[in-house]
């Protein structure tokens, strides 16, 4: 509080005219003493935790605090209340505070926090608010950002996002990095024999296969339509052939069942390539990993087909969708 204020001095004096703020704040007021025991408690902090004001002062801020960061906590709040540091807020979603309510529920709080000197020692005040809401709305949202609606998997954004992160990576610490793009076998008759929702359910089990045929540092996503792609970190093109002849062949005996039909199979030609030590750019990989899907197309399909820029495109030896 700054002397050109406006309020006369016997208001800027009043202990009372704190008071007031504190008790009707919407804002939780918590604060501890040097030992981290609390020594005030609002009653909008009252409300916020679920204890009255003359059950939890005098106990250990650790009371507010889920077990698990209980440990570590009491450092963290050593150190802000002896360097002085600057009021801080923190309320966004990555930096939000959990605290643990009387009932045992967990809530996500925003909060700002600062110490103030005082003839005991410094207190460590907190101004605290639930944005469980904000932040569940937050991360439900940046989930629907990221995720194709049918699928589940990271949509071609996302996965383009996450696989320039991992193209940096492999480059930096001269990692191997693989592709591979899938595109399921006549898909559109599939959709015409069997019914579009149908033909949805085998693109949902194709892409449970492939996600379990795979770590889960790979990134897979849904490229469009009935095409998928995958990176695989520190894998070669000789291993990423193989993951995707495994994934090939684990397709191709599959069935499908569908009512009034006899069980049906579905198959994937997929193209592979790698980021050969870092030589050629990122649109590249992903153009050889698509002219090698090509090729595993005219070749007749259900096959796995490594491609490079430079040319040599090889099929391997698998079947073909007659
Ligand atoms: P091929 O790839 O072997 O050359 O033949 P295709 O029949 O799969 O050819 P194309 O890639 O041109 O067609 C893809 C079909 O996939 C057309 C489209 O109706 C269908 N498809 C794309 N997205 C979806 C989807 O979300 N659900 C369903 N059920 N079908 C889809
Ligand atoms: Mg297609
Ligand atoms: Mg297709």
């Amino acid at each position: 509080m700054t002397e050109d204020m406006p309020l006369d001095a016997g208001a800027r004096e009043s202990g009372e005219f704190f008071r007031r703020i504190v008790m009707e704040s919407a804002d939780a007021v918590v604060a501890v003493n040097r030992d981290q025991k609390l020594v005030l408690f609002s009653p909008a902090a009252e409300k916020l935790f679920g204890y009255s004001r003359d059950e939890i002062v005098g106990k250990p801020l650790d009371t507010l605090l889920p077990h698990r960061y209980r440990s570590g906590h009491a450092a963290k709040v050593n150190e802000f209340q002896s360097n002085g540091s600057p009021a801080r807020y923190m309320g966004d979603r990555k930096s939000h505070l959990l605290g643990l309510h009387a009932d045992g529920t967990e809530v996500m709080l925003g909060a700002t926090i600062l110490t103030v000197a005082t003839d005991d020692g410094p207190i460590m005040v907190a101004m605290l608010r639930d944005i469980s809401e904000r932040i569940k709305l937050q991360q439900e949202l940046a989930h629907m950002a990221s995720a194709d609606p049918l699928t589940g998997q990271l949509n071609r954004r996302a996965f383009l996002e996450s696989l320039e992160r991992e193209w940096h990576r492999a480059i930096r610490y001269k990692t191997e990095l693989s592709l591979l793009m899938f595109d399921l076998d006549r898909f559109k008759s599939i959709n015409d024999t069997y019914g579009h929702d149908l033909g949805d359910q085998v693109i949902r089990g194709f892409c449970e296969l492939v996600r379990s045929s795979l770590r889960d540092i790979d990134l897979f996503g849904r490229w469009g339509g009935e095409e998928f792609v995958a990176a695989l970190p520190h894998t070669d093109l000789r291993s990423a052939r193989s993951i995707a002849e495994r994934i090939r062949e684990a397709l191709a005996i599959r069935r499908f069942e569908a009512i009034g039909f006899e069980a049906f199979s579905v198959t994937v030609s997929i193209g592979v390539s790698d980021i050969r030590g870092g030589r050629i750019s990122l649109q590249q990989v992903i153009k050889d990993a698509d002219n090698a899907l090509y090729e595993a197309k005219n070749a007749g399909r259900n096959q796995v087909v490594i491609g490079n820029a430079a040319g040599s495109i090889r099929a391997l030896a698998s079947g073909t969708d007659g």
